[in-house]
């Protein structure tokens, strides 16, 4: 199991400020990452996709996945896209195998200190109060207005997929 707690310092100090936004990342990516039964991404096996929510503030979420999942821009295997709500979408390259996550909370993300301490409340909240989990499916790159990147994503997965079945 992944504990979101181990990883608040290094989302704060990556980050740069205590938001709701960022704390809520750590406990999405901790959440999606249990119930796919994930481990960190050393590699690029998981694959992070962030819709990001109407509020741009939502962006901060993006700073807590990339700590707790290991999905990462250097590593190119995150993706922010635009859509409400705020979710998660982690996958298992290898398998196609993804759970989605969304909240439930309207994350703002005002770095004061009043609002740093809120944030810790909110972040010691309990999981369904803040989350909403799905099962396990298929992960199909979303189609449509974003049509091209999403082709090169599902164009990556199956050349992952290809390189796993012959014993790279
Ligand atoms: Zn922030």
């Amino acid at each position: 199991m992944v504990d979101p707690t181990k990883f608040l310092d290094a989302g704060v100090h990556l980050h740069g400020h205590t938001c709701e936004a960022m704390l809520l990342g750590l406990r999405a990516g901790a959440a999606a990452m249990n119930r796919l039964g994930a481990e960190r991404s050393a590699e690029a096996e998981l694959l992070a996709v962030l819709e990001v929510g109407k509020d741009e503030r939502g962006r901060c979420v993006a700073d807590g996945v990339q700590t707790v999942t290991g999905c990462t821009l250097g590593k190119g295997n995150v993706q922010l896209l635009p859509g409400t709500p705020l979710s998660l979408t982690l996958v298992d390259r290898a398998t196609r195998r993804a759970v989605r996550v969304t909240a439930r909370v309207d994350a703002s993300s005002t770095p004061t200190d009043d609002a740093a301490a809120d944030a810790l409340r909110l972040f010691r909240a309990p999981e369904r109060r803040l989350l909403s989990v799905s099962e396990e499916f298929e992960y199909r790159p979303r189609t449509g207005g974003d049509g091209a990147r999403a082709e090169r994503i599902d164009t990556e997965l199956t050349a992952v997929k290809a390189a796993r079945k012959r014993g790279r």
